[in-house]
């Protein structure tokens, strides 16, 4: 059994740390939101009082925030007071630079830090088969491994210190811009007098095929576990792509990166996301597409 801080009960936060929970561990926990406080506390962990007071005897630490400036913020805080030897790990989708900053925090105080994002949605994070892409030295990575286990079924060593956020933000930067290109393909189709079943059927099986396609469908029908189906209730929100999108393109203006199709793909989320659709699934934008 390790003693465990788990900082941020959220959507993805609070059934993870219920999960550490079920697998044997002492799980302490700290959110903001007293409504996320008293889910998680149903579902065994110990609710602390504060950040600083859930990391006092803390062995390993995770944050699961909403973003780099949140992360920061709590890190400056609880880096200070956490044991000696304590590992810290961040799940968060951050920016590549905050991730750094984050890691720089933990090596002041002589601690070993992760940064480990998921992806797998709230579904994967209730289920434990989230994957992480991780970053950070071979020692962290090692010893966060059981942990990030009782969570997910997939943890990738992406690299040294911000690498797991480098992978996250260049996977999403792909899925974005090959489910814009699938929903206009699709919206085509319709106006060309094509069945939204002939489509798929010829395309899952040829070289336009894509995730965004097979397991993600954004239309009714071929696939019927994707959002669509549901009146496009998400799954992953509009506005966590928009999100994402633009860390991928801050991270290329960073980098010196061409990213022309990134950067369209943001484009298109910022209007649909403006128009009203943050809180539709990200296939939706196939409605803001069809005009
Ligand atoms: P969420 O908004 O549901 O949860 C975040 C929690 O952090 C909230 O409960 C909030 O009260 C808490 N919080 C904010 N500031 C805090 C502070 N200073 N101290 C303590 N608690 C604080 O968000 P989420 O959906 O759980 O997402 C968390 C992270 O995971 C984000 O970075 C998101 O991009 C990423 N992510 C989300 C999904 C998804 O499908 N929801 C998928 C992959 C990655």
């Amino acid at each position: 059994m390790t003693t465990i801080a788990f900082i941020g009960l959220g959507n993805m936060g609070g059934p993870m740390a219920a999960n550490l929970v079920a697998a044997g561990h002492a799980v302490h926990g700290f959110d903001l939101s007293p409504a996320s406080c008293e889910a998680a506390r149903i579902a065994g962990v110990s609710i602390a009082a504060t950040a600083r007071e859930a990391v006092s005897q803390a062995e390993v630490i995770v944050t699961m925030l909403p973003a780099g400036q949140h992360v920061l913020a709590v890190w400056g805080e609880i880096v200070p007071l956490a044991k000696a030897g304590a590992l810290l790990i961040d799940c968060s989708t951050i920016e590549v630079e905050a991730a750094r900053k984050a890691h720089e925090l933990a090596a002041a105080k002589g601690l070993v830090s992760l940064d480990a994002p998921v992806s797998g949605g709230t579904g994967g994070a209730k289920a434990g088969t989230l994957t992480f892409m991780c970053g950070g030295c071979d020692e962290a990575f090692a010893r966060a491994r059981p942990v990030l286990e009782k969570m997910g079924k997939r943890i990738v060593h992406c690299g040294g210190a911000a690498m797991g956020q480098a992978a996250k933000i260049c996977n999403n930067m792909i899925l974005g811009a090959t489910m814009i290109a699938t929903c206009e393909s699709f919206a085509l189709a319709e106006k060309l007098g094509l069945s939204h079943q002939a489509m798929f059927d010829v395309v899952s099986t040829s070289s336009g095929q894509s995730w965004s396609l097979t397991s993600y469908c954004p239309v009714p029908g071929p696939v019927p576990a994707s959002p669509a189906n549901n009146a496009y209730r998400p799954g992953f929100a509009a506005a966590l792509m928009l999100k994402d999108l633009n860390l991928s393109q801050a991270a290329a203006d960073a980098a010196g990166a061409q990213t022309p199709m990134g950067a369209a793909a943001l484009a298109i989320y910022e209007r649909f996301v403006a128009q009203g659709g943050a809180e539709m699934d990200f296939s939706g934008v196939i409605s803001f597409l069809r005009g």
